[in-house]
């Protein structure tokens, strides 16, 4: 039995650094699955093809290979906005799932357990992980997030502009029809608005106990 925790929540809400995190604190392994969605996107983008482009999209998903997840402009705002659009489409979704399956169900260094990050993970990837965290923050706090960090790595950013991919971003996750973005039933949520992250890490981890000291108790 490995200890699953599933981290859901909108571009730039905190959860990867959330996530990495708790993995840290309970020795567990570790999955961005956006980075998977960010490679497959990025792949399209290098070959000048178009997110678009469907059957494209998912050769790149069934093809994808551990050298793309180690491609230096995955966290660029380009590549982000164009894994949103492939993210929406089915056969991308369904290249990708097995092996987020497969990381959950064996985590990688025999660890005994992991902790995805992304949006479907309490709802379609994971739904029997034994905790499921849902982190939200507003999407002017999430863009002056955004924002400071492209600034801080040396990148051109404008914050209206960062603010409204944001809200483009979100849009695309919420909408579509395979997994969209929106909390699982169980899913305790987390608003980092007015939290820095050691504030939210502990209330992370205040969950993460919580939710496994019930589920001993039941
Ligand atoms: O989390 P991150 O911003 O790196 O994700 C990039 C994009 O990948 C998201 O906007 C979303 O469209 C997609 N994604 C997804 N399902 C996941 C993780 C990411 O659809 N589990």
């Amino acid at each position: 039995m490995t200890l699953v925790i599933a981290l859901d929540g909108p571009a730039a809400s905190g959860k990867g650094t959330l996530a990495r995190r708790l993995a840290a604190a309970f020795d567990l392994a570790y999955l961005d699955t956006g980075g998977l969605y960010r490679a497959v996107a990025a792949k399209l983008l290098a070959e000048a093809g178009d997110p678009e482009d469907r059957e494209a999209a998912a050769t790149a998903a069934e093809t994808l290979a551990p050298a793309d997840l180690q491609r230096p402009d995955l966290r660029s705002q380009a590549v982000g906005s164009a894994a949103s659009v492939v993210a929406a489409q089915p056969r991308v979704r369904r290249a990708l799932l097995e092996f987020q399956r497969g990381f959950a169900a064996q985590p990688p260094e025999g660890r005994a357990g992991a902790v995805l990050d992304g949006r479907d993970i309490g709802t379609v990837v994971c739904p029997d992980a034994d905790v499921k965290i849902y982190v939200v923050a507003s999407p002017e706090v999430r863009a002056e997030r955004r924002h400071r960090e492209l600034i801080d790595r040396g990148e051109p950013s404008i914050y209206p502009q960062v603010l409204a991919e944001i809200r483009e971003r979100d849009a695309r996750d919420s909408v579509r029809s395979t997994a969209p973005l929106k909390p699982a039933d169980d899913a305790v949520l987390l608003d980092t608005s007015e939290l820095d992250i050691e504030a939210a890490f502990r209330a992370a981890q205040r969950i993460v106990a919580e939710t496994l000291a019930a589920a001993k108790a039941e």
